[in-house]
């Protein structure tokens, strides 16, 4: 028994994604560019997108969850990639020496458990003022932390996308615990880090969004190109007369007669309400503004400018991610990762 095809697609521009990291990789100077593949690679599939920049030369990943690593295993070599939420508990310590993990140590407690557990390899997470995960400062001079064997010492910025006074306190408390804590390698740049120049890239850069088409500072306009590409299949047309309303509540009216299309993509695919009559969907080239609300399974849209669009064809979503964000009043980081489980991503 085969499973039919899915009637929603994402495709993936492997080409687009290797030209980002390899744009990325070339702004951060003589710092390498990793790159961030938590979150399924923003929703992208960290399976393919890891295969794919690890054939392009990448060498460094970074993911939240030990799960997200477990899955990457046979795709990547474990000492690759590195789990940002570092051990919670000794079992997590345990997987990650069995499996050749690097944990990042963000507090002296798992400092304590990764140590219990035997230690080895580990990365350094010091927070420099974004006050989320990460060894406060004051702790630097603790001596459990002295016995860590730290390969990347990591800080993240809160403001990178903006420029501000942030950026620069970050970086020199980040410069000050380079001083303090014995390390191979040191990082400070997620995308937007890495346009704010060589003072920002230490040797190791953390790209995720701008790997995925997302231009998050005007400093890398033409420079990043879309990867993302959500297609659906047009699973049902209809005539409407004048007067004709579209969907749930009626919110919109047809004010003559009218070919339209039913798309199946819904709000449980991702595609939120935000984009009722809002949304753009292309064929051909022509452009399919969406009509009236987004239901959960399927959107309307219409068809007058593509008559030679019928039932099982297949529309693209109009998805350019800084002008998507504008639109949608999502941020180009939701756009990508709220798209939902019903998009195959072989
Ligand atoms: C998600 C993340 C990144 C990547 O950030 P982008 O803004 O997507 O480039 C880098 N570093 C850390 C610690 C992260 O959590």
């Amino acid at each position: 028994m085969t499973i039919p095809e899915a009637s929603l697609r994402l495709e993936l521009d492997s080409a687009a994604l290797i030209a980002n990291w390899r744009a990325l990789d070339r702004l951060s100077g003589t710092a390498q560019a990793g790159a961030a593949v938590k979150a399924d690679a923003y929703g992208l599939g960290a399976r393919r997108v890891a295969k794919a920049l690890w054939q392009a030369g990448c060498r460094d990943y970074f993911v939240a969850h030990w799960s997200e690593a477990a899955s990457l295993l046979d795709v990547i070599p474990a000492e690759a990639i590195a789990v940002l939420h570092g051990p919670l508990c000794p079992a997590d310590a345990e997987f990650a020496r069995e499996a050749g993990l690097r944990p990042v140590i963000n507090s002296l407690h798992q400092a304590r458990i990764w140590q219990e557990a035997g230690g080895g390899a580990c990365d350094l997470m010091v927070d420099t003022g974004i006050n989320r995960l990460g060894l406060p400062m004051a702790e630097l001079d603790d001596p459990v932390i002295a016995g860590l064997q730290v390969d990347v010492l990591l800080s993240h910025l809160a403001s990178a996308e903006e420029p501000v006074p942030q950026n620069e306190v970050q970086r020199l408390r980040w410069n000050e615990a380079r001083g303090l804590v014995t390390h191979r390698r040191a990082s400070l740049a997620n995308s937007a880090g890495i346009a704010l120049g060589e003072g920002y890239h230490g040797d190791l850069t953390r790209p995720g969004i701008g790997l995925y088409g997302g231009t998050p500072c005007a400093a890398l306009d033409g420079q990043i190109a879309q990867v993302a590409r959500p297609e659906a299949q047009v699973i049902q047309t209809r005539e409407l007369q004048s007067g004709d309303s579209v969907g749930y509540n009626a919110t919109f009216t047809a004010q003559a007669a009218m070919r339209v299309g039913v798309v199946s993509l819904g709000y449980a695919d991702g595609y939120l309400r935000c984009w009722s009559g809002r949304g753009m969907m292309l064929a051909d080239g022509q452009r399919l503004p969406v009509l009236g609300r987004v239901s959960m399974d399927m959107t309307v849209i219409d068809l007058s400018a593509a008559p030679q669009v019928g039932e099982g064809d297949w529309v693209r979503l109009d998805y350019d991610l800084p002008e998507a964000a504008a639109i949608s009043g999502l941020s180009q980081y939701e756009l990508l990762t709220s798209l939902g489980r019903r998009f195959p991503r072989l």
